[in-house]
């Protein structure tokens, strides 16, 4: 077969993940779909894998991914005559210790909110199951029974096989050697056989991926690094059927494998593929190639298994496989529309996890190719959660060295990175340190969490339970409500859209009606075609062209990404990066309006400088932008600094608010006090999935007024029937419980949703979560009324009560301007 001159989708890679996304491609869009493969399929990390297909995620989405992966495995072979070794063998995952149990309880009822069924189980149930396993040091263990193990290279030639059926064309050993660039956009792609004119690319290149991402300015930051397993000789006692082991207090892993057993590990000193090529490129020539085995290093996983599995003592080992994978720096993979280039998408950085996300990564990547926009919230394996950071090789190594090291330590709640930091600091960092600030680190900014008092350790120790900040952060909570606290929110994301087009362009992107006067604020969310909920920021009209926008640090690269690529190409709107142009200092609490007039000559009285406006004032000798908008529900402003000027405002902020009592307050108590506000947070209690009318949104956005903008289409098709989902507010009396979100809601005793958010409310002292409650036959008011709510935390049922109104309301504040 000879290479087409024209297609109208180039899928480079064919591992597991190039064969996937070619095979819905072609299935499920009908595209004229070339797979270009430098060596043979599964040549690249497919072949080596051990097989073992797990499905639970602590999202939703990717769960779902997953669940499909299993869905897609199990039939595959009726379509196409090849099998894909699917067995499902069920996972048990072991606890030895009372935090890893509690780690358990929580997820377990997370798969209950996700629909998945899982149980805990003792240690003479484990023994029951697997009669070989050492059980005496266990607590129990959790039992996923839809879990279980494939063949890597059947299920991938299975899939190529399909793709093929459905008219894909699959060439092997093609390599792609760059790509002809009309500005941002990929024309052709040049390959040792000649050139390939395409609309759009999709680069599963696995360890590849960032070398032939870099060939069209992309940026894939991944890092391969070497893992290993062992395959035994066949034990005596061992079932056919026997389930998948996990083991993460020993750090290792288990499957059955032809009568012996494939055991493997995440070891704490992981070892990066150092290629010595410029750049740590991988090479080209690494077809169906493994590493020498390294027993010295494999030694400290072979000391745990023979202690789990101590008939592995007496079997022989018939192989070792030391092969590469791609890592990334947060342990999840990396999906989707590049933010440099126009039409490359991205499949690859797998963690290891590849076979079991496979199914389900290449279908949801071929829609996402097909439609421009993801088909799900994917927002945690999402491209553009990165930023220029990750151009960084060494802090990309170090970061992925580091989350590979912690794959299988306990998740405790709100931990911190340790590596490469600090990365980024604000101009305050300095200052800040010596209020003993306790840092963590959002896209690589480091940000005050909370500010420990003298006899207070200044740092976070994790536990299951409440941890050590925990009764600081109710002091700084309580002060901004009555009085005043000062939050460093320098790293917010910050751009600029200016030119005779960018209200034309706003009011395109924008669901609220940014057409204000000049000096007003919107807050708006932006919508996808299906009406979901794709960002959710601020608009502040600077002149009739130009605009300010902000939004959260984490979502820098994604919002921009957004906004730019809906602006036409005739609209004749400039979008700008300006997040380190302005430090922000957000004042906030009763106080805040004393503290800012002693510093301003500017008239910041209510009705000088009412919520929802914006004013450049004068303030320690230079301009600065202030937002009268809160996140806190308290009065307050955001000030956007001429960076440099930052040290100046903070300081004379803080002398001036000595009588107030001002003090420097972290993120921690943002958190709380926004859960008593009822505000929303992007990513978790508002995303894609979620339309502004079930986020009871549906008050900021513009639907009465006659102008099309992204996403109106989907919501006229909604507005006024019932919705099936809203999200609502639960509060738990019980002192003790700890909510994280992801807790099932029960209404009448039955599962009705999740919850996406929870934390503790310091003024109305109780636990406070959102979620939102499903049904079928519509969620009215009354339908949420009527309930009585429980919510299952760590598989214990506790009393709640629902909310349909903030928790708290400052007096005098008014939130929906
Ligand atoms: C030892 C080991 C054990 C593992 N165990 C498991 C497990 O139990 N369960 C699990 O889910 N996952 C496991 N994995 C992970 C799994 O193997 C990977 O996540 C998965 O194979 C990644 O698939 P991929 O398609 O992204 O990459 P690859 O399989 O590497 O495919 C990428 C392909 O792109 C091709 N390519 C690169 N550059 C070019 C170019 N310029 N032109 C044309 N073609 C190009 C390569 O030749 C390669 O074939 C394991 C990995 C290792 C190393």
């Amino acid at each position: 077969m000879n290479l087409p001159s024209q297609a109208d989708i180039v899928v480079i890679g064919g591992g597991i993940i190039g064969c996937s996304t070619a095979y819905h491609l072609a299935r499920d869009h009908k595209k004229s779909v070339v797979l270009l493969e430098q060596g043979k399929l599964t040549s690249g990390s497919t072949w080596h894998a051990a097989g073992l297909v797990g499905q639970l995620r602590s999202s939703a989405s990717i769960t779902r991914v997953l669940k499909y992966s299993v869905d897609l495995y199990k039939r595959l072979d009726q379509e196409t005559g090849l099998a894909t070794g699917w067995k499902m063998t069920g996972c048990l995952r072991l606890a030895t210790n009372q935090d890893r149990w509690t780690e358990f309880k929580r997820l377990a009822t997370t798969a209950k909110s996700f629909g998945m069924e899982m149980h805990l189980i003792s240690p003479e149930e484990i023994k029951r199951m697997w009669p070989l396993m050492d059980v005496s040091d266990l607590v129990g263990a959790s039992w996923l029974p839809t879990d279980g193990q494939a063949s890597p290279s059947d299920i991938t030639q299975s899939l190529a096989k399909g793709a093929r059926m459905h008219g894909a064309r699959i060439f092997e050993d093609v390599r792609v050697t760059g790509f002809e660039m009309d500005g941002n956009r990929i024309v052709k792609i040049r390959t040792d056989q000649g050139d390939i004119a395409c609309d759009k690319v999709v680069n599963c290149a696995g360890q590849w991926a960032r070398q032939v991402g870099a060939m069209a300015g992309i940026n894939v930051p991944l890092q391969a690094v070497k893992h290993q397993y062992i395959v035994t000789e066949k034990i005596d006692g061992l079932a056919a059927d026997a389930a998948t082991i996990r083991d993460p207090d020993r750090r290792i892993y288990f499957k059955e494998e032809v009568g012996g057993l494939v055991m493997g590990g995440y070891e704490p000193n992981p070892q990066a593929w150092e290629t010595g090529l410029p750049g740590g490129d991988v090479p080209d020539e690494w077809q169906f190639r493994l590493f020498d085995d390294d027993y010295d290093h494999f030694e400290q996983h072979m000391t745990q298994a023979i202690e789990r599995v101590p008939a592995l003592e007496r079997v022989g080992v018939k192989q070792m496989i030391n092969g590469p994978e791609s890592f990334t720096p947060d342990g999840n993979f990396i999906l989707g529309s590049a933010p440099e280039c126009a039409n490359m998408f991205v499949g690859a950085g797998f963690n290891a996890f590849g076979i079991a996300s496979g199914g389900g990564a290449g279908w949801v990547l071929a829609q996402w190719v097909v439609d421009g926009e993801a088909p799900l919230d994917l927002w945690v394996v999402d491209i553009r959660r990165f930023s220029n950071l990750h151009r960084d090789r060494n802090w990309v190594r170090e970061r992925t060295l580091e989350a590979y090291g912690k794959h299988y330590t306990i998740g405790f709640p709100h931990e911190e990175h340790e590596s490469g930091r600090p990365a980024i600091v604000s101009p305050l960092y300095e200052r800040l340190q010596k209020y003993r600030a306790v840092f963590g680190s959002k896209l690589g900014w480091e940000r005050p969490n909370w500010y420990a008092p003298d006899d207070t350790e200044a740092n976070d120790i994790y536990s299951m339970g409440r941890q050590n900040w925990f009764p600081v952060v109710g002091d700084e909570h309580r002060h901004v409500r009555e009085a005043v606290g000062l939050f460093d929110q320098s790293s917010f994301a910050k751009y600029e859209l200016t030119g005779p087009d960018a209200l034309r362009a706003l009011d395109w992107i924008c669901a609220n009606d940014v057409s204000k006067p000049v000096g007003r604020l919107t807050y708006t969310q932006l919508l996808n075609s299906r009406g979901g909920i794709e960002a959710d920021l601020t608009v502040a009209r600077l002149a009739e062209d130009k605009f300010y926008v902000v939004t959260g640090t984490g979502f820098r690269t994604h919002d921009f990404g957004w906004i730019a690529d809906h602006i036409a190409a005739e609209w004749d709107a400039r979008l700008t990066d300006v997040t380190e142009k302005f430090g922000t200092l957000s004042l906030m609490g009763p106080k805040a309006r004393d503290v800012l007039a002693a510093v301003t000559e500017a008239d910041v009285s209510n009705t000088g400088f009412p919520f929802g406006h914006v004013r450049e004032i004068e303030l320690a000798g230079c301009t600065v932008r202030a937002l009268r908008v809160t996140y806190v529900g308290e009065l307050g402003w955001e000030l956007h600094i001429p960076i440099e000027a930052t040290g100046d405002v903070f300081d004379a902020l803080m002398a001036a608010g000595k009588p107030y009592g001002i003090r420097p307050v972290g993120y921690r108590a943002i958190e709380s006090l926004r859960l008593e506000k009822g505000y929303r947070a992007w990513g978790s209690d508002i995303t894609p999935n979620d339309t502004p009318f079930e986020a009871g949104l549906g008050w900021a956005v513009k639907l009465r007024k006659n102008t099309d903008f992204m996403g109106r289409r989907a919501l006229e098709t909604i507005n006024g029937a019932p919705l099936t989902k809203r999200l609502a507010g639960f509060t738990v009396d019980d002192p003790e419980i700890v909510l994280l979100g992801r807790e099932t809601i029960l209404r009448n005793g039955e599962p009705v949703g999740y919850l996406s958010s929870g934390g503790y409310g310091y003024t109305i002292e109780k636990n406070v979560g959102y979620g939102y409650v499903r049904n079928a036959d519509g969620v009215s008011d009354d339908f949420l009324a009527s309930g009585d709510y429980e919510l299952v935390v760590a598989m214990q049922r506790t009393p709640a009560r629902i909310h349909l109104e903030p928790l708290y309301d400052a007096a005098g504040e008014k939130v929906k301007a």
